[in-house]
């Protein structure tokens, strides 16, 4: 729009206008992010559910955080698109792989259980030739083997090319690489596909998990993913678990693993390591 001229925007309300200012304004910022140290990860710990009634922490989330020196903290579902759309996801996710596989390695050397790490990738990255390289490329550099990384890809990103998405999973899968289906039940996934798509694991997306307790459809719906995932040889991580209710319900019906506020918000890494240490000592 920027070359448009000035007559171009008096078809625009103020809203409009405030809009595409502040995507504008984003889009820039981002460009400089990186070099500027204003990105970070979170980690959301995931907790496998035992037979026996516990839980214990077996991996991580890195989930990005950036501080806009003027606009203060931007949520990553209204920067991502914007990285997505620009290209800057590229060198972002990059930096995002090396930063959560470096932090792991800092983990390993504090102590910490052998954990999982999950990055999330967006579809351009997917998309791009290189991807399965460079994931092994940086693996390398940080000396961490290809098992303890779990790549999470949205389904509607899997589904948007399947032939493709074959293609990239099985090379990444080749490499020792992890998979999981992030936001699973939103993305129209075809069951065919899910058996020949080479994943691990299903994140169940929080908006079933939500209403779990009074919504008799989304307990079927989460049963039945659950059901089937079990059919397919794949785990079932559920996602969004804020209450003890919830917990219940996915326990009982043999959900693998959880993540959620009930149990931990994203934390920087210095107190996602406490958090760990402090229940491994309860
Ligand atoms: P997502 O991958 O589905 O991540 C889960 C989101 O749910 C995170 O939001 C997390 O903070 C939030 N969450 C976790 N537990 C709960 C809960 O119990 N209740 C509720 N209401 N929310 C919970 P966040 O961190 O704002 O990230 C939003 C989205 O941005 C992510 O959704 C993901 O799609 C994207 N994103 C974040 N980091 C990255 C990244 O490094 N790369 C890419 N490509 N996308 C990212
Ligand atoms: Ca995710
Ligand atoms: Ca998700
Ligand atoms: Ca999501």
């Amino acid at each position: 729009a920027k070359r448009d001229g000035r007559n171009a925007y008096r078809f625009f309300t103020s809203e409009m206008q405030a809009q595409s200012a502040r995507a504008l304004q984003l889009e820039n910022g981002l460009r400089r992010a990186l070099e500027r140290r204003q990105l970070s990860l979170h980690y959301q710990p995931q907790f496998a559910l035992d037979d026996d009634g516990q839980s214990r922490v077996v991996g991580a989330e890195a989930l990005l955080r950036w501080q806009h020196p003027e606009l203060g903290w931007v949520s990553p579902a209204e920067f991502i698109p914007i990285a997505e759309s620009s290209g800057l996801i590229l060198p972002i996710g990059e930096w995002v792989l090396r930063e959560a596989l470096s932090q792991l390695r800092r983990w390993d050397a504090a102590g910490l259980p052998a954990l999982t790490m999950a990055v999330n990738l967006s579809a351009v990255q997917f998309r791009h030739d290189d991807l399965p390289e460079l994931v092994g490329r940086v693996l390398e550099a940080v000396g961490m083997p290809a098992e303890r990384l779990e790549l999470e890809l949205t389904e509607g990103a899997a589904m948007d090319d399947p032939t493709m998405a074959i293609t990239v999973m099985n090379e990444l899968h080749a490499r020792g690489v992890g998979l999981s289906i992030d936001d699973f039940g939103t993305g129209h996934s075809s069951l065919s596909y899910l058996k020949r798509f080479r994943v691990g694991k299903l994140k169940i997306d929080q908006s079933f998990v939500r209403d779990l307790t009074d919504d008799a459809e989304d307990r079927a719906i989460v049963d039945a993913v659950i059901r089937m995932a079990g059919a397919l040889g794949l785990q079932t991580l559920a996602e969004g678990v804020e209450t003890e209710g919830q917990l219940a319900f996915l326990r009982r019906q043999g959900c693998h693993a959880v993540q959620g506020y009930l149990f931990s918000r994203p934390l920087p890494a210095e107190a996602f390591a406490e958090f760990v240490v402090a229940r491994a000592s309860a």
